[in-house]
């Protein structure tokens, strides 16, 4: 296992981040003439800038989450923190990620955008960490691993005993992406943050919190990773407006686990339904707000349910994903209606 100074690249460390005045205080009643702001309200009343560390929204997560505040970093989206970690460890031209396909698209994007190369390593025909293949091709130049459980496109959550066993051998940065962990059974992994200095567990309120739109993701890991994920952000990386709506919607907790139920239930339900059919080969279990579906024509009948307005996710070209259509759970009405076009399908 190798320390988090050693996985780094070395010129974060004598990065100086960029300060602003208010870094030297806390508290209110100050006359404010240090940031270029507009002294009055505009438009809006947002003539401010936002808090760059977003320490409210910490407080009331680190409640929920029972994690301290310095183990959390908050971005635009988790999409924001896979581009920081890749830009944190890995050394451009020269250093690579490790992706397990199928899997989220992101990772590769992300690296690519970075010139990091992305070294991947194919999930088993059932969906699981082939760690045969895994242990073979672990290499030094490997800095960060991103597994992704529940899985995106395939629902699924990988074993436990395989991403422990990795977590216990692999030198470098582990992130798990639980973008859908709230819709899954298990507890997940961030209570491992402790034991663990090279994990990072990502979570995102734009799925099970229903806020996609306003773009906030979280980071929990060491708070060594936090530190070096701090100094290397943008000051303003989350917008006031949003920081104002997430902590409204961090106080209405039981709003947000009975959205959570009412997607399980529906998503039960459509799975069943969908069984039914004879041109469905397969509705797979899942532990998200998703079901992946083979058919036995999934371009066929991609564009029949375009061409009747209802658009679903064709993840036929992905590996072991063959005429695969990914169905997000929508409203009990909506799987409705997408069950009666299927009716009429033949
Ligand atoms: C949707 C999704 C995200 C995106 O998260 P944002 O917080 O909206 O950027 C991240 N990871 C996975 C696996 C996703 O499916």
């Amino acid at each position: 296992m190798k320390s988090i100074e050693e996985l780094a690249r070395r010129h974060v460390f004598t990065i100086e981040p960029y300060r602003t005045a208010r870094d030297d205080f806390s508290g209110e009643g100050f006359i404010f003439l240090d940031a270029n702001e507009l002294p009055f309200l505009g438009n809006e009343r947002w003539n401010r800038y936002p808090d760059p560390y977003q320490a409210k929204i910490k407080q009331l997560i680190s409640k929920q989450k029972s994690i301290a505040e310095k183990n959390i970093f908050l971005g635009n989206g988790s999409d924001e923190i896979i581009d920081l970690l890749i830009r944190l460890f890995c050394e451009p031209g020269q250093d690579h990620i490790t992706i397990m396909p199928p899997t989220y698209g992101m990772y590769a994007v992300c690296a690519g955008v970075n010139n990091v190369g992305v070294h991947e390593i194919t999930l088993s025909e059932n969906f699981e960490i082939d760690l045969t293949l895994w242990h073979r091709s672990n290499s030094e130049k490997n800095k960060v691993l991103f597994l992704c459980s529940p899985n995106n496109p395939t629902g699924n959550c990988f074993n436990r005993q395989s991403i422990n066993e990795i977590l216990h051998s692999f030198s470098g940065i582990v992130v798990i992406d639980e973008a859908y962990n709230d819709f899954a059974d298990g507890p997940g992994w961030k209570s491992e943050i402790k034991s663990c200095e090279n994990l990072v567990v990502l979570q995102t309120m734009s799925k099970s919190w229903g806020l996609a739109g306003v773009r906030l993701g979280m980071a929990f890991a060491s708070a060594k990773i936090i530190r070096l994920l701090n100094l290397i952000k943008l000051p303003y990386n989350v917008s006031g407006p949003a920081q104002e709506v997430i902590i409204e919607a961090l106080s209405k907790p039981d709003r947000f686990a009975a959205n959570i139920a009412l997607i399980i239930a529906e998503r039960e339900k459509l799975r069943h339904s969908l069984q039914k059919f004879p041109f469905v080969q397969n509705v797979f279990s899942s532990q998200a707000n998703f079901l992946l579906v083979k058919v036995t024509n999934a371009a066929d009948l991609y564009r029949y349910l375009l061409e009747r307005g209802t658009i679903v996710r064709n993840r036929s070209s992905m590996v072991h994903c063959d005429n695969c259509l990914r169905i997000t759970i929508g409203t009990s009405d909506e799987n409705r209606q997408l069950l009666k076009l299927l009716e009429e399908y033949s």
